[in-house]
Parts: C-alpha cells; sequence; structure tokens
C-alpha cells in the first residue's frame, strides 16, 4: 500500500464539518471588515521567496519544499501567503484602486518542519492584508479582527503580544548590539544560533530551544533604539488597542520568522496547545511591496493558522444534520420509484438518503437508524400493489400509511403535519 507523505494530513469526512464553519466564520467576518478573497497559485518561483522571506531565514534555509520543474526553473510550493499577494499586488498593478486595498486568502502552505502537534508540512492559514495604509490604526484594526474571528471559532482567553521592529534605520544599530550580546555568549547557544549571531542574529530570539531563550533574558530589547517615526508609530499602535479595549503584553524580545517585518508585529497565543501556541501572527512590511519592484506601498497583515485554530475551535454539534427521510425500497420495482422520489424530494429542500436495493427491512431500518434519520418511507412490494407506502417516524414508532399520490407532495412541512 502507498501511504501518504509524512506531515502532509487527510481531512476526513467527520473533521471537515469544522473547517469548513470555520473558514465560514473568517469569511463572514472579513466581509464585514471589507476585505474581498483572492485565490493565488500554490506554486511560484523559488526567487520571490528568498528575496521577500530572506536569505538567512529557516524557513527559506531549510523549510521549503523546492525543485526544479521540466522547463528547467527552480519553483516552491509557497510556505507562506504574503510573497504572493505581494507578487500579485504587483504583477496586476493593483496599487492603482482605492487605498487601502484589504485582500485575504484561505489554502494550504507548505514547510519541511518536523511535524507534531499544531506543526505540519502541509498547513492552513487564513491570510490577511492591507495594502497602501501607514497608519498605525491599521495595526490595530488587524489586531481586533484576528482576535474577533479567532473568539467566533470559540477560542477562549487568547493572549496577544506586540513589539516593534522599527525600520531598517533604527534596527541597524541594534543589530550590531545583538549581535555583540551573542557572541559574548556563543559556546552556551545551539549551533543555528552561532550562525544566527553573524549572520541574522535578530533570527536567534525566535529560536525554539529553551537553553537559547534562556540565554536571551537578558538580552536587549528593539524598543530603546526605535527612532522617532517609529517610536511614535507604535506608541499610536499601543493607545489605539487600549482605545478599543484589547489587552496585550508588550515582549521586548518578540521577532517573527521573516525578514520583511518593519515597526509593528505581533502574535496571538491560546491556552492549551503545548508548546505550539501561537495561533495567529503578523505585523507590517512596509519595504517589502518596493523592494519586490513595486511602488513604495505600506501594508500590513496575519496569518491564523487554520490547524491550530481548529485545537481551540468549538464548533456546534449538528453541522452536519442527519437526512429527515429515508427511503427503505424492497425490490426493483420499488427502487426504481424510490430513486426518483428521492430525487423529488430533495428538489424540494429535503434531506434524502435511499438504498440501492437487494437488502431485507430489518436491514435497511437498522440503516436509517445509523444515519439517525428522522422517518422512514417503506416502500415494500404488498405497498406498492395497493399503491401505498408506509411513513414511520423512528423516534415515536408512530406510523401512517400514504397513499402515492401523496408522496409527491411531501416536504419537510407536510411531514411533520401528517405524523404529528
Ligand atoms: P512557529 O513559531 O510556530 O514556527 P511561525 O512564526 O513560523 O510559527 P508564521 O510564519 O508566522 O509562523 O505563520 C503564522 C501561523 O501559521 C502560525 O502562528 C501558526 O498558527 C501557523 N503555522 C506556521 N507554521 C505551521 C506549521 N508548520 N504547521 C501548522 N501551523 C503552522
Ligand atoms: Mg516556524
Amino acid at each position: 500500500m502507498i501511504k501518504g507523505i509524512r506531515g502532509f494530513k487527510d481531512i476526513l469526512p467527520e473533521e471537515t464539518p469544522a473547517w469548513s464553519w470555520l473558514e465560514s466564520r473568517a469569511r463572514e467576518l472579513l466581509l464585514r471588515y471589507g476585505f474581498s478573497e483572492v485565490r493565488l497559485p500554490i506554486l511560484e518561483r523559488t526567487e520571490l521567496f528568498a528575496r521577500s522571506i530572506g536569505e538567512a531565514t529557516d524557513i527559506v534555509e531549510k523549510e521549503m519544499y523546492t525543485f526544479v520543474d521540466r522547463s528547467g526553473e527552480s519553483l516552491t510550493l509557497r510556505p507562506e501567503a504574503t510573497a504572493g499577494m505581494v507578487r500579485a499586488f504587483i504583477e496586476h498593478g493593483l496599487h492603482v484602486r482605492p487605498r487601502p486595498l484589504r485582500l485575504f486568502t484561505i489554502g494550504p502552505m507548505f514547510r519541511h518542519e518536523r511535524p507534531q502537534k499544531g506543526r505540519l508540512r502541509q498547513f492552513h492559514q487564513v491570510d490577511v492584508e492591507v495594502f497602501g495604509e501607514a497608519s498605525a490604526g491599521v495595526d490595530a484594526e488587524l489586531v481586533a479582527l484576528a482576535l474577533e474571528i479567532l473568539s467566533a471559532g470559540g477560542a477562549r482567553d487568547l493572549r496577544l503580544e506586540i513589539n516593534s521592529l522599527g525600520c531598517p534605520e533604527c534596527r541597524k544599530p541594534y543589530r550590531d548590539e545583538l549581535r555583540k550580546f551573542l557572541l559574548a555568549r556563543r559556546d552556551r547557544l545551539c549551533e543555528d544560533c552561532q550562525r544566527r549571531a553573524e549572520r541574522n542574529p535578530l533570527r536567534a530570539l525566535d529560536c525554539k530551544k529553551e537553553s537559547c531563550q534562556a540565554e536571551f533574558r537578558e538580552a536587549p530589547g528593539l524598543s530603546s533604539f526605535l527612532c522617532e517615526d517609529c517610536r511614535e508609530h507604535y506608541q499610536a499602535f499601543r493607545e489605539y488597542l487600549r482605545e478599543a479595549g484589547i489587552r496585550f503584553e508588550e515582549n521586548i524580545r518578540l521577532v517573527r520568522g521573516l525578514d520583511y517585518y518593519t515597526r509593528t508585529i505581533f502574535e496571538i497565543k491560546a491556552p492549551g496547545l503545548g508548546a505550539q501556541d501561537t495561533v495567529a501572527a503578523g505585523g507590517r512590511y512596509d519595504g517589502l511591496v518596493s523592494a519586490l519592484g513595486g511602488p513604495e506601498t505600506p501594508a500590513v497583515g496575519f496569518a491564523i493558522g487554520m490547524e491550530r485554530w481548529l485545537l481551540t475551535a468549538r464548533p456546534p454539534q449538528d453541522l452536519r444534520p442527519a437526512p429527515e427521510l429515508f427511503i427503505a425500497p424492497l425490490g426493483e420495482e420499488a427502487l426504481r420509484r424510490a430513486l426518483w422520489l428521492a430525487l423529488h424530494l430533495r428538489r424540494k429542500g429535503l434531506r434524502v438518503e435511499t438504498d440501492y436495493g437487494g437488502r431485507s427491512l430489518k436491514a435497511l431500518l437498522r440503516q436509517a437508524d445509523r444515519l439517525g434519520a428522522r422517518m422512514v418511507l417503506i416502500l415494500g412490494e404488498e405497498e406498492l400493489r395497493s399503491g401505498r407506502a408506509i411513513l414511520k417516524d423512528l423516534s415515536s414508532g408512530f406510523q401512517q400509511v400514504l397513499p402515492f399520490s401523496d408522496l409527491r407532495d411531501l416536504s419537510n412541512r407536510i411531514l411533520i403535519e401528517i405524523l404529528f
């Protein structure tokens, strides 16, 4: 037997109702906030990710699914959606549309990481981006939206962590300072962080190893390095959050796994998820659109990890309603009628299932029961001869004989009237 790939999960029939339900919650709120949906390809040129996420990031260094296609081009399964969104924004000249432009997309992302609870190799994100607005008001609005979406799915006790990464100007002296700090305790850091200290010191702060995190407790934060503009922007962001009654924690060592972020960054954590407790994360990336060849465009966004959101979700119980009617045909003639009748009643809006013949009445009743059907319509040979069928309520056991001429008019309302 050929098995699926490690870290690539099948989402089975009993799981999909919760997925669809969550996606609907997200879409509903996103539309209310003025967002439009886009659907983007899953494959992009490798270069797009190398240039946007950053060469010296975990994602680009070791997590991407990259291959050379038959025409010799290096392609990559998208590890995240922002890069593709920015590419599409530039390619289709979306900067001429009214600003800010609010876009979202929902779909699978791919990263070659170690699979564990809340961490897969194919996972899914709700990705949300706003182009063309520099105000910290949008940052706060997006944080509010992320919290609203997560809560609408049933998540509780969410924790918001925020920080500012400043701009390239103020980050430079900070990076030098942090590099000094890291190099001073080089021997106690993991191999990755030793390398990061040289190449991309900020990335070290995102290391998942406890031993490294312990070393970073005294690490300098960026806040004291922020330039005036960045400091004001961060100040405004926090004021907007307070104004909206949104509680937050400042984490001066919060960084993100992608290089394109500037100024605002945030993560939303949920209790009970173990080590992978960040459900949503995002931030501002004012330099990315121009870095990828587009016009100077401030932008900010976030992504919700669907799998982790699902772990916090509380979908309603009855997402996949049972059939209202099960038609139990006995014999060939009855089967022909059953198929026709099922089609007809479904057109009227009734949830109907039937059987395709060859089973005993006992087996059919058992099946109807297993499906949770409310009513069974028995079409037996005897009934066919007399032009009648038996309608039976499975929970009360109450039953009634109906002439065929009445069957065509069965609808949910009439079913109820007949039996009660
Ligand atoms: P982490 O620190 O957990 O690796 P990240 O910083 O790499 O997360 P982002 O790139 O910011 O994650 O992606 C945003 C969200 O997507 C995460 O908060 C998480 O919910 C989800 N996510 C990221 N990687 C995975 C994965 N491998 N499997 C499942 N969900 C993921
Ligand atoms: Mg990661």
